[in-house]
């Protein structure tokens, strides 16, 4: 018989050195150069300093050096400061439930000085003299310095060659440095900010003083992001609740390719986190085309029981009590920012939409000329919105509301298509104080646009996209004063189903009946679709079940799949508002211009269609 393995096969179980334990640690918390200053910038925060300045040489792979006006280290307790687990910012497992620091798990400091080669320079406040404490050999001396702390860490990864070896170029580990300091100069505009790469100062943000936390905010976003950010952001107050929202939600024209101007700080902390992405994403949803990336910085204050940051050492992750009152709040208050149309506020700040600071007490900016008419030749060249106005097809009951319900007969006619047809001469003259902020309608060009005058200047509106929102927002509006009726379908729709989808089925049974769906087993594999909302009926049942158990097989949360519901139907609503919408080349009146101007002004999301395009300039 074979013995299982003998023992002296198997190296005996034993505890592995201080030091390889601490190089494990560091392999969690310490990437690359940006991770050692988000820590040092962290521990300088913590520190209560007002000024943080940041050292680096070869990208922070020779120096990284953060020095701060903080309240130092006494010299008593700077021996401690390089010991795992050793920190003064909990105590207590109760102290950890409520933490209110960046840090408390004491082990940054131990990890990057198992990599690197480290010192502390201390003043401690009151003290009078400075000390330097050396990592590895632990030797403390005087040093001269003023009141605070700076913390040096050279040549990373010296004893670890593998790990050197992931880093990148100087410029893309600087880069990663930069954008380290800048998540926390976002949400800290209390705090001024340096960065020194090879002795040139690469950037430089000063302290945004006053008390309205928001407004220095705003400004330094505008300092850090560019002002193009703040000009072209909604702002989002804070509101009340368990969890409170605020921030800035750049207004879609902005969106971007990547999703790299996403800020989100939950108690002051930056994070990544799926819940709160979805909720913007979903924000965004009906007012951003395709692919495209929405650009916001949302602050979310919360007690700071309800949400667990020790969930990973880098502390970027976050778990909520209640991920739901999460989702909700940020779609709430994302969507109510984006919603309102920002003509007024673009006639009230004497700029283009896409050009108009969101608060209309907000700073003057100054203004970047060329941007507007830049933007403008993009939004307005795409070959997308030809194609969508030729796509139309009359659907007669659904349109009348806005334009009157007259024949639609006139064929496309290449003359009057490129002829603008005046106004009738008595409607010129001084414009009517109670025309709204779109002005009053003079023109209609090419058959597609309507050309209108306000007290700032010309405004040119797509009529077909405009009129396809103020559709689409109406249908919307009808049906969402229902709940969701179900409709029972004669022949279920039966689908082969994977397990999980099987499972799916029947653990969020009360879910889905509450959707308007009802899913049930057929056979051993099969699922059968019975019943689905009144308002989808049309659409395919299989393919409507099957997003919406996805969904709730990553999140069995109601208001997430309910999501996917909706987008089904805004879907067809969206369908049915184009095929509705005012065709190209239909010659309006006067008075059915005006009408429209009138409707999108009083319209939700007026300034996109559907389809996430700018309907007006
Ligand atoms: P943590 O931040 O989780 O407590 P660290 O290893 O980052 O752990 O730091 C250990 C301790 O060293 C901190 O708790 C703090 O007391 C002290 N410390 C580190 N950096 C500074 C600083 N810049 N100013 C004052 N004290 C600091
Ligand atoms: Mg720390």
């Amino acid at each position: 018989m074979n013995a299982i393995l003998a023992p002296a096969a198997r190296p005996a179980i034993r505890e592995l050195p201080d030091a390889l334990i601490s190089q494990i640690a560091a392999g969690e918390v310490v990437e690359r150069p940006a991770s050692v200053v988000r820590e040092l910038v962290d521990n300088a925060l913590d520190a209560g300093a007002t000024q943080v300045t940041l050292r680096l040489l070869a990208g922070g792979v020779r120096l990284i050096a953060v020095e701060d006006d903080g309240i130092g280290i006494a010299r008593e307790e700077l021996a401690m400061a390089f010991k795992r687990h050793a920190t003064s910012k909990i105590a207590s497992l109760e102290d950890l439930e409520s933490v209110g620091t960046m840090g408390f798990r004491g082990e940054a400091l131990a990890a990057i000085n198992a990599i690197a080669d480290c010192s502390i320079l201390s003043r401690a406040a009151g003290a009078r003299e400075a000390y330097a404490l050396d990592g590895h050999s632990g030797e403390i001396r005087p040093v001269a310095r003023g009141f605070g702390t700076t913390v040096e860490v050279r040549e990373l990864f010296f004893s670890t060659p593998a790990r050197r070896k992931f880093l990148k170029t100087d410029a893309t580990e600087l880069a990663h440095c930069i954008e380290a300091v800048r998540r926390h100069a976002l949400v800290r505009a209390d705090v001024a900010f340096a960065i020194w790469h090879e002795g040139v100062l690469v950037q430089q943000w000063r302290a945004c003083a006053g008390a309205d936390v928001l407004a220095a905010r705003r400004q330094r976003l505008g300092d850090v992001l560019g002002a193009e950010f703040t000009q072209q952001s909604v702002t989002l107050q804070p509101g009340e609740g368990t969890v409170r929202v605020s921030g800035f939600a750049g207004v879609p024209d902005v969106a971007r390719a990547r999703g790299d101007q996403q800020f989100v700080y939950v108690n002051g902390r930056f994070v990544r986190d799926k819940t709160i992405s979805h909720a913007a994403r979903s924000a965004y949803e009906d007012v951003l085309h395709g692919q495209r990336q929405p650009v916001y910085a949302l602050y979310i204050e919360l007690e700071r029981t309800r949400v667990d940051v020790n969930v990973h050492p880098t502390k970027i992750e976050v778990r909520f009590r209640d991920g739901r009152e999460v989702h909700q709040a940020v779609r709430r208050a994302l969507d109510n920012a984006l919603a309102a149309p920002r003509a007024a506020l673009a006639l009230a700040a004497g700029a283009a939409p896409s050009a108009a600071p969101a608060t209309v007490t907000a700073p003057a900016q100054k203004s970047e000329e060329n941007w507007p008419a830049r933007r403008m030749q993009q939004a307005w060249s795409t070959p997308d919105l030809l194609a969508s106005t030729n796509r139309v097809r009359d659907l007669e009951a659904l349109w009348p509301v806005a334009i009157g319900n007259q024949s639609a007969g006139d064929a496309p006619n290449a003359a009057a298509a490129w002829s603008p047809v005046p106004a009738s001469a008595q409607q010129q003259g001084p414009l009517p104080a109670a025309d709204g902020a779109l002005g009053r309608a003079i023109a209609q060009l090419q058959g597609i646009y309507i050309l209108a005058e306000n007290a700032q200047g010309l405004v040119i509106v797509d009529m077909h996209a405009a009129h396809e929102r103020v559709v689409y927002e109406r249908l919307k509006r009808q049906l969402d004063g229902n709940s969701i009726a179900r409709q029972s379908l004669l022949i279920p729709a039966t689908f082969a189903a994977t397990a999980q989808e099987l499972e799916t089925a029947q653990t969020c049974g009360a879910t889905l009946d509450a959707l308007g769906l009802e899913v049930t087993p057929f056979s051993i594999r099969t699922l059968a679709v019975r019943a689905v909302p009144a308002s989808l009926a049309q659409g395919d049942p299989v393919a409507l079940a099957r997003s919406v158990l996805a969904e709730l097989a990553q999140h069995d949360d109601a208001a997430v799949a309910e999501r996917v519901l909706q987008r089904a139907r805004d879907e067809i609503l969206a369908t049915m508002a184009c095929h509705g919408a005012v065709r190209a080349n239909r010659r309006l009146t006067v008075e059915e211009m005006n009408a429209l101007l009138r409707q999108m002004e009083a319209t939700d999301r007026s300034d996109q269609c559907n389809h996430g395009r700018p309907t007006w300039r």
